[in-house]
């Protein structure tokens, strides 16, 4: 192996690594960027993505090229709970609308600006060993689609492979805040379900369900059940689908009037904490922090965390600094930004009734506009629960009610 051919290789090339890459070398490092995918390739996972991830792409250049694929924004967030709905915007005036692009547009749009800032991309490539020198991470081995095994040398080496991360099983990170898998989730896509702007949720009794346009004049429909009832029900996923929408005879009626245009896709994820740095290694995306997918935190959580790493690795490169201080800082601002979102999301995906303190925070808020609006901006990662849930607020909405 030569010694140090790129400043960084990055293992996975979707929302959390082609970001990454492309950051490094808008910055001037030399990328190596690896998939065992090609792209545009689908992957199991929905695509909604809220305004802090839409207001991402834009700084880096990329809505332009996101909205000339044809993806509605999506402006209004409504919540059905059976009695009430909750319905409101979750932006802000610098970034006002969510957007649903299809994974196959998406990951294919972040795989070519990273081509664009000039680093060197190799697809259909698997890495099957994260190299190290007395204890140090130096380099990868892997292979393309010949089989040849090849190896190279970076700086750094930066997992973002994901849910499944080789990397991370390979340095073994320390894993924290861990819990099971706690919902099992199933969608498609359907025509002639007209969405007009909206990402519409229904919460009812062990069943919640969200609908939300996207390319193509398409809409995604993902349905959720206990993890409990995850293996009972994969004998007849389809039937468990359209028998939940009854819960909403109103909506269900759409449904039945609309036309499926794919297969069913489904699955259920753990949550966890990894430590995402260690001697010569990083790890970003889900392979450093994964949560269930029931608020749709993952596509901005991986761009986020894309734009803090690579600061982090900035720092230690160009003006040295210790490589475990800047991470560490990195890994401090992570956990304090995502850990309130991470209890809410695990609240959530049991998909138990709320606890009556928060039910009657709930039943106040129809008819109250900054009620409503915050808690869209609370779904939509833009406002923190900690910060919507505070005593003041709280008290606030409830004084509005009576
Ligand atoms: C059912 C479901 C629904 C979801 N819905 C949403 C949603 O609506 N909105 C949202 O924001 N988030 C959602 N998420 C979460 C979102 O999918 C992830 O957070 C996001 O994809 C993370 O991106 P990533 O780049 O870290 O990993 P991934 O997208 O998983 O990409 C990892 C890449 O690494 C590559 N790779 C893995 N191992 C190797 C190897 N050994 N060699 C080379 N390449 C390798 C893979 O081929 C893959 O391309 C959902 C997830 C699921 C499971």
């Amino acid at each position: 192996m030569s010694p140090n051919s790129y400043d960084a290789i990055v293992v996975g090339a979707r929302c959390a690594g082609s970001p990454t890459a492309m950051l490094l070398a808008r910055k001037g490092y030399r990328v190596l960027l690896v998939d065992k995918a090609s792209f545009p390739s689908d992957t199991i996972s929905t695509h909604l993505i809220h305004p802090p991830g839409v207001a991402a792409l834009a700084r880096w250049g990329l809505l332009e090229r996101l909205v000339a694929t044809g993806c509605p924004p999506i402006h209004t967030y409504a919540f059905d709970f059976g009695p009430f709905t909750i319905s409101g915007a979750p932006g802000t005036p610098e970034a006002p609308v969510g957007c649903a692009p299809r994974r196959t547009v998406l990951d294919k749009m972040l795989v070519d600006a990273a081509s664009d800032a000039g680093v060197e991309v190799r697809e259909n490539f698997t890495v099957t060993e994260v190299v190290t020198t007395d204890g140090v991470v130096t380099g990868i081995r892997g292979h393309g689609k010949d089989g040849h095994s090849v190896a190279e040398r970076a700086r750094v080496v930066i997992g973002a492979d994901g849910l499944h991360s080789f990397v991370a099983k390979a340095v073994h990170p320390e894993q924290y805040h861990e819990k099971p898998p706690l919902l099992a989730g199933y969608y498609t896509y359907w025509s002639g379900l007209p969405m007009d702007g909206h990402f519409d949720t229904y919460v009812r009794r062990a069943r919640g369900w969200a609908a939300w346009p996207t390319n193509d004049d398409l809409t995604l429909l993902v349905i959720g059940w206990p993890y409990a009832e995850f293996e009972a029900n994969k004998s007849d996923v389809e039937g468990n689908y359209l028998k939940s929408l009854e819960l909403a005879p109103e909506f269900a009626e759409r449904v039945r009037a609309a036309r499926r245009e794919e297969r069913f896709v489904g699955t259920a994820v753990p949550n966890y904490f990894r430590k995402p740095f260690g001697p010569g290694w990083a790890l970003v995306g889900d392979a450093g922090y994964n949560k269930d997918f029931i608020t749709a935190q993952g596509i901005p959580d991986a761009f986020r965390d894309a734009e803090s790493c690579v600061e982090a690795v900035d720092a230690t490169f160009r003006i040295g600094r210790p490589f475990e201080a800047a991470m560490a800082e990195h890994q401090a601002a992570r956990d304090a930004h995502v850990l309130p979102m991470y209890e809410f999301t695990t609240q959530l995906a049991t998909l138990e009734p709320p606890p009556p303190p928060l039910q009657r925070l709930l039943g106040a808020m129809p008819g109250d506009r900054e009620a409503m609006d915050g808690f869209a901006r609370v779904n939509a990662g833009v406002t923190s629960p900690a910060i919507f849930f505070s005593e003041e607020n709280v008290s606030r909405i409830l004084a509005g009610a009576r």
